[in-house]
Parts: structure tokens; sequence; C-alpha cells
């Protein structure tokens, strides 16, 4: 049976799972302005962009022959809970035959988590699960390393596109991996032909810094984001988000008592301003302002999907957060108009902005800009 997924990047870890456990798998292509078109030609119009895109990226899946979609579930007041089983009674009204397999958490439905989890490990014994687990998550997390180190590189770069080339490399050679082993040597050739980038030298003080916030689709998709990182890398400007696989994985499936708890003490440092959960990850992305505060950087770009309701919440919070940490926040929304032409100048102002907020300060309130 032929296997599809949700197009959200880092893909090759979510491709790599179920190749490893025997599927064919048929890769969502990259979203586009079709793919776009067809979610929000068959969604509800009030519902979330994220909520679209997926749908018009099942149909796209489907038509290239996918039989099967593994999905993530939800819970409390998000509506991402509610995606599976409305993505399925659209692609049902469409007359597609499609079976979408919802991995939710393990408890309250243990038996009914069992029935799906054998479907997506395809009958393949614990020892057998427990290795490719272990060699996807390092995967993912030598992912999140090397992606990072680009996100600084690519604002130095001497031939702009340079740090992107290695990249692309790279993920084809993780497409092949088995072994953490495997995993491990990619990951050191990466910092290899990275450091054969050229780079043009910038005082570390004259950096500048700006956090990627927001939901995590809209976040970590970048064809949906208008490539948010490479448009600021662009503008010589470091960039670093708020969610990336490697963390979503170490908070969500890893037990408390083993996990790292830097995403649990971030939502905690959120609670500061939403006290009660609202969904999705509006309170780790305020605890993340706060973060990025904390670590010096210079601004934040808040991505806001049309429909959502908790980074709606966050949206109306900003204006306090900027006054509190005096840290300039640009909240861009998010929807099938979206385009780079149409934010580029907004982008570019921003920047601006923040240069000018530092140079300032570098001078000791003597800014230099007439
Ligand atoms: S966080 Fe927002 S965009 Fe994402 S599923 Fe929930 S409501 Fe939709």
């Amino acid at each position: 049976m032929k296997i599809s997924f949700p197009h959200m990047s880092p893909v090759i870890v979510y491709k790599r799972l179920l190749e490893m456990f025997g599927h064919e798998v048929v890769v969502p292509p990259t979203p586009t302005q079709k793919t776009f078109d067809l979610g929000v030609k068959h969604s509800p119009e009030f519902a979330c962009f994220p909520l679209k895109v997926i749908l018009g990226s099942y149909i796209e899946a489907i038509e290239m022959g996918a039989q099967m979609i593994m999905t993530s579930g939800g819970h409390g007041p998000c509506r991402a809970g509610y995606y599976g089983e409305l993505h399925s009674r659209i692609l049902k009204n469409l007359g597609y035959d499609v079976e979408i397999v919802i991995i939710d958490a393990i408890f309250p439905k243990f038996n009914d988590f069992i029935k799906k989890a054998r479907k997506i490990t395809n009958g393949a014994s614990i020892f057998k699960v427990a290795k490719v687990f272990k060699v996807v998550y390092n995967l993912s997390k030598a992912i999140d390393r090397i992606e990072k180190r680009i996100e600084k590189m690519r604002a130095y770069e001497v031939n702009e596109g340079d740090c992107d080339k290695v990249w692309d490399k790279i993920l084809k050679k993780f497409d092949k991996v088995n072994t953490i082993a495997e995993v491990e040597a990619i990951e050191k050739e990466a910092y290899g032909m990275l450091d054969n980038v050229p780079v043009v030298k910038v005082e570390e003080d004259s950096k500048i810094r700006v956090g990627v916030i927001g939901e995590i689709y809209v976040v970590m998709e970048s064809s949906v984001n208008m490539e948010i990182e490479k448009t600021l890398g662009k503008l010589g400007v470091e960039t670093e988000r708020s969610q990336y696989l490697s963390d979503w994985i170490e908070h969500n499936i890893i037990p408390k008592f083993m996990r790292d708890k830097k995403i649990d003490n971030i939502i905690d440092e959120g609670k500061e301003f939403i006290e009660i959960e609202i969904g999705g990850h509006a309170v780790e992305n305020v605890g993340y302002i706060k973060h990025f505060k904390e670590r010096g950087f210079d601004g934040i770009i808040h991505l806001m999907p049309f429909g959502c309701l908790p980074e709606l919440v966050n949206q109306s919070i900003v204006p306090t957060i900027i006054e509190k940490f005096d840290l300039p926040v640009l909240t861009i929304p998010i929807d099938e108009q979206t385009g780079k032409a149409n934010n580029q100048t907004r982008i570019e102002a921003f920047v601006d902005l923040i240069k000018g907020k530092k140079e300032l300060r570098l001078n000791n309130g003597k800014s230099k800009i007439s």
C-alpha cells in the first residue's frame, strides 16, 4: 500500500521513517499556489490556512497514487485535533478512496493507538520499532543542528545560495541513511562542506539576529512562509525558529522524566502572559519571545495563519510584549494570497528599523543614521 503524509519540513524524516518500516512512500510535492488553490477550493472558508494547504497537499499525493495517509492528531482548544477527521470526510465527499491514519496520544485510547501504530510500523517487532525510531530521532536532531548553522551563515555568505547548495546535497545524502553511524558521518561531512563556504567576517556586536515564531506549520514549512529565513538571510540577518522537529519529538514523545526541559521551561515563561491553555503553540511562542530577548536577539517575526485563534490571541499580546521587552515584533498574516512581493517591503523596513535601533545602542544613543 502506498503511503503519504502532510508536507511539513523536513519531509526526509517522515519519508525515512516509513521506508525503514518497508512502506512504499509517496512524498507529497512541495506546496505551491496550485496546492493552496486546491485546498481553499475544497475547505470551509473559515478553516485555518494550514488545514487548507494540507488538504491540497493530500489531494496531490492521492493523485500520485497514495492510498493511505499518516498524520498526527491533537487535543485541546486548537482545531488541529479535528484535522484528520475533517480531511477524511472532505476527501470521501470528493470521491477519493484513501485511509487517513491519525496518530494520537497513547492514552486514553490505548488499544486504538496500538492498532494504528501497527499499521505505520507494518507489524515490525518491538526491537525494530525501537531501532527505527532511534535512527529517525537522531536524523531529525542532525538536520536541525545543521539547519541552525545555515540559518546563521546565510547572512554572511559571499556568494548568495552557497549554503543552500550544501544543504540540498546533504539532504540527498540523509535520504538514504539506515543507521545512526551513517547519520553522524553525514553530519560531520556537512560541517566540513560548510567550513568551505566563503563568508564575510562581521564583528559579533554588529550581527543582527531575528527569532521567527508563530504557528508550527507556517513556521516550519518554508513554502508557505515566503521562505522567510532565506529572505532574512539575504538581508544580512541571522535567524532561529521557535519550532524544530527534534524539539517537537523531544517534547511530545519522549517521557517527561527523560527529556531535555528546554521547551517545558519556555512554556513556563510564556504562562506569565497567557495563563490558560488556548491551543496551538501560543504559550510557547510568547515564552520564546522572552527567550530570544534574553539571548540578545534584535527582533521577532511572528507568523500568523489566517483563521488561527491561538496566534490571534498572541497578536493581541504583542504590544504589551514590545513595551515590556523593548523588542520590535513584526506580525505577518499568512494565507493563500501571501507572496514574497507582498511582504518584501515590510520585511525590509523591519530589518532597517532593527538595524537602526542596534546602531543607536552601539553608539550610546547617537545614531549615525541621518
Ligand atoms: S494552531 Fe492555529 S492554524 Fe494551527 S491548527 Fe490550531 S487553529 Fe489551526
